[in-house]
């Protein structure tokens, strides 16, 4: 997967991508990484790569040429890659969409600044708008930085065995369930019996009853038309037999 991030501020991205997951994933060809500065398409003595609006208003937008430019480069060198602007107008980003975007051959992710970009580059030039939140950022640098961290570790072999994303939160439209580690007892707290049990499948049973008590209590909306399988419903039905055994009680 081939990420051309397009910005005006492409060193944000040096410590990014030379960090983690992203930093193994570039150096094991899984994906190739650059942060393109959008000034370079820039024409001009001081390269200007905003102006101000037409119609009046506070703000400055950025220029539609050099914008142009620069995703018409990125394309040149990725040309299967889709085009995303990052805008908190867009469709929500969410570990669905993170999904979809990991099918892509490449991503062209271009960061906005000051007011937003000319509506004529929206128009002409991207394929999807993609917002990480409904708030207002000051650029699409950090959006860029969410859409690739998500997406490039749902890329196979990225993760590997040692924290696969098949369990992680929202995957199965529940939330992961708790984790422990050494030592098995912190400042009076231990380590929940059944997982120093050594039995896979009570273990099994257990995360998945912690996973639904989570996303009950945490995020109910997610259970909303989810259907239910046979060993959920059963982990349910105890649950109501255990309540209404305190409520007699
Ligand atoms: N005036 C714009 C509006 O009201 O829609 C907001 C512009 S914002 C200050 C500057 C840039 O930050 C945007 O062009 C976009 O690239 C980025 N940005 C801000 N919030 C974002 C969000 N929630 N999701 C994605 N990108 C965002």
């Amino acid at each position: 997967m081939d990420f051309d991030v397009l910005t005006i501020f492409p060193e944000m991205f040096k410590p990014f991508w030379e960090h983690g997951m992203i930093r193994r994933a570039i150096e094991q060809d899984k994906i190739s990484a650059s942060a393109i500065n959008i000034r370079d398409f820039a024409k001009g003595r001081h390269s200007p790569t905003d102006d101000r609006p037409y119609g009046g208003g506070c703000g400055m937008v950025m220029k539609p040429e050099p914008l142009a430019a620069a995703i018409r480069a990125a394309k040149k060198k990725s040309p299967s890659s889709k085009t995303i602007l990052a805008t908190p107008q867009g469709r929500s980003f969410d570990q669905d969409l993170a999904r979809e975007l990991a099918l892509q051959e490449g991503l062209i992710l271009v960061c906005g600044r000051y007011e937003g970009v000319d509506e004529r580059i929206c128009n002409d030039f991207i394929d999807e708008e993609i917002s990480i939140g409904d708030y207002v950022l000051t650029g699409g640098e950090l959006p860029a930085m969410v859409i690739i961290d998500a997406v490039t570790r749902l890329i196979p072999g990225v993760l590997g065995g040692v924290d696969s994303a098949e369990k992680d939160s929202f995957s199965g439209s529940l939330l992961e369930y708790a984790h422990y580690t050494r030592p098995g007892s912190f400042e009076g707290e231990e380590v929940p019996d059944v997982l120093l049990s050594g039995n896979h499948k009570a273990i099994e049973n257990w995360r998945l009853e912690m996973s639904l008590k989570r996303t009950f209590l945490k995020r109910p909306d997610l259970l909303e038309n989810r259907p239910l399988n046979k060993q959920e419903i059963k982990i349910l039905e105890k649950w109501c037999l255990d309540l209404e055994r305190i409520i007699q009680a």
